[in-house]
């Protein structure tokens, strides 16, 4: 086998011997595909069309031995290491250029204990997968509202969806993670083990190991009551203020979804998703106080959804390997002038395909102390994700601008990012990566320190190690 050239993590490139790589072949169960290899084109794919990295190394690891293997591997040689799990991060940290990227993508069991209400999932499945197992048993957990993003990377960066109202971020409901940290030691992170690991790993993103088993709790989630709606885009400014003004009083079985896009002849259009969970009776009256009456509506077509069919509602709108680029904030209440500035621009959108939106935080997410997890904005009430998306990579630097011009002028409303959302540190400086994670920063970078000192897991919205 011949030698392979490999980026490390200082950024020098090393030269991996033909013997060495053998060896590395022969103790993994999964394959180990390198550049030129059959697959390898198709395995660095990942669902933003524009990331076009090429890795020395892509491991397809088949089990937590291989994880183990493949962890010990890249630390005995100081390769540039990244984790893909869903492969659906904007960013496209998944994927590095010239070093080890761990594939998980193919550990997809999800396994329901319906008299527990727990799943125990790999670290491979989508929310598609997930949804599917657990919904046989009219059980849910809440889950991204794309059903094609991963489980992994959703949760280990918080994680919101259709449920939060009700049941609070995604990593709030992870009962255990499996996970192997740097020294290659497969540990458990609960309330009783590891309990640092556990806070770090809710909220933390891949800085602390690669987790292979998340242990959710999960709730009776029958049909739920949803779906979107739409007014003129002459009402949008209407349609935000009723928006806003209702969100300090929504109830915790309403969860919204905000927005500016254009329908498929090219109108734009203001739009609210709502997914209400639980009594359909009490949900109508709900409906009919909020999102029927903000403004005049052009489309309502809210009505009793399956939840994995409400999962899907925006799968078209965000289908794989396009262009994309995002830009998220946080914010605690969204301002007149706010709201202005993103109807104006959104005039000026460069590509149809494009969105604006505000994405509901509060409720259940806020009623967890921001201490209580590594996740620490629980006092923001929406994201305001400004979503750039095109086809020809000649508009990638006008499309990308776009975002870019739209998230710095709202800077003023803005109280930290959604982690993510957030790219490498090359890419958003560390300021941006801190006030991603808030408060909960100098602690963070203590365990980080404990738990990953050569900082081997960088290739993320990274904390670096003291
Ligand atoms: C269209 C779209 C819609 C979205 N909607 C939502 C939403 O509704 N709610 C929400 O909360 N977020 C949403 N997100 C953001 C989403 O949470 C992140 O993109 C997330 O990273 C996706 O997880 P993944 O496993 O698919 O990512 P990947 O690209 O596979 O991984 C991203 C990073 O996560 C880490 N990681 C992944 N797996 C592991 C593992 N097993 N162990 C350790 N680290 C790991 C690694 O650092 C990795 O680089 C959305 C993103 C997009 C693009």
């Amino acid at each position: 086998m011949a030698d392979v050239r490999a980026v490390k993590l200082d950024g020098s490139i090393s030269t991996l011997s033909g013997a060495k790589i053998a060896a590395f072949k022969k103790q993994m169960r999964g394959a180990v595909v390198l550049a030129g290899e059959q697959g390898y084109d198709q395995l660095r794919e990942v669902w933003n069309g524009q990331i076009d990295r090429k890795p020395a190394l892509i491991a397809r690891v088949a089990g937590e031995d291989d994880v183990v293997a493949a962890v010990n591997f890249a630390r005995d040689n100081e390769l540039l290491t990244s984790v893909r799990g869903g492969g659906h991060n904007m960013p496209g940290l998944a994927v590095n250029n010239g070093g080890l990227m761990l594939d998980l993508h193919g550990l997809r069991n999800v396994r329901v204990d319906p008299v527990a209400r727990r799943a125990y999932a790999e670290p491979g499945p989508t929310w598609f997968d997930f949804d599917y197992e657990c919904q046989a048993f009219g059980l849910a957990t809440p889950g991204g509202a794309v059903s094609h993003t991963g489980i992994a990377g959703l949760t280990l960066g918080g994680g919101v969806g259709w449920l939060s109202g009700r049941h609070g971020l995604t990593c709030d409901n992870v009962i255990s993670f499996r996970v192997v940290t740097a020294d290659g030691t497969v540990r458990t992170a609960s309330a009783d083990e590891n309990p640092d690991l556990y806070w770090a790993l809710r909220g933390g993103g891949g800085n602390f190991g690669i987790v292979t088993q998340f242990e959710y709790q999960l709730h009776p989630v029958g049909m739920m009551l949803g779906g979107m709606i739409l007014y003129p885009f002459d009402q949008a400014k209407a349609f935000f203020q009723g928006y806003r003004d209702y969100l300090p009083s929504c109830p915790d079985g309403l969860t919204t979804f905000g927005g500016l896009f254009k329908l498929p002849d090219g109108t734009s259009v203001a739009g609210g998703i709502a997914a209400w969970n639980g009594d359909h009776a009490e949900g109508q009256k709900v409906l009919d106080a909020s999102f029927r009456k903000f403004t005049t509506p052009m489309a309502d077509l809210l009505g009793p959804i399956r939840y994995c069919k409400l999962q899907q509602l925006i799968d078209q709108q965000t289908e794989p390997f396009r262009r994309y680029y995002v830009k998220s904030n946080l914010m605690r209440e969204i301002k007149d002038e706010c709201i202005d500035i993103l109807i104006d621009r959104y005039t000026k959108v460069p590509s149809p395909l494009s969105m604006m939106a505000f994405q509901q935080f509060g409720n259940g997410i806020g009623r967890v102390t921001p201490d209580a997890t590594a996740y620490g904005h629980r006092n923001e009430k929406v994201e305001q994700m400004t979503f750039s998306a095109w086809t020809d990579p000649a508009g990638d630097d006008e499309n990308r601008a776009w975002a870019r011009e739209v998230s710095d002028s709202v800077q003023p409303f803005a109280h930290g990012h959604y982690v993510n959302q957030v790219g490498l540190e090359s890419e958003e400086g560390v300021d941006h990566i801190k006030a991603a994670f808030g408060d909960n920063w100098e602690r963070l970078v203590e365990l980080k320190t404990q738990y990953d000192p050569m900082n081997l897991f960088r290739h993320n919205q990274n904390i670096r190690p003291k």
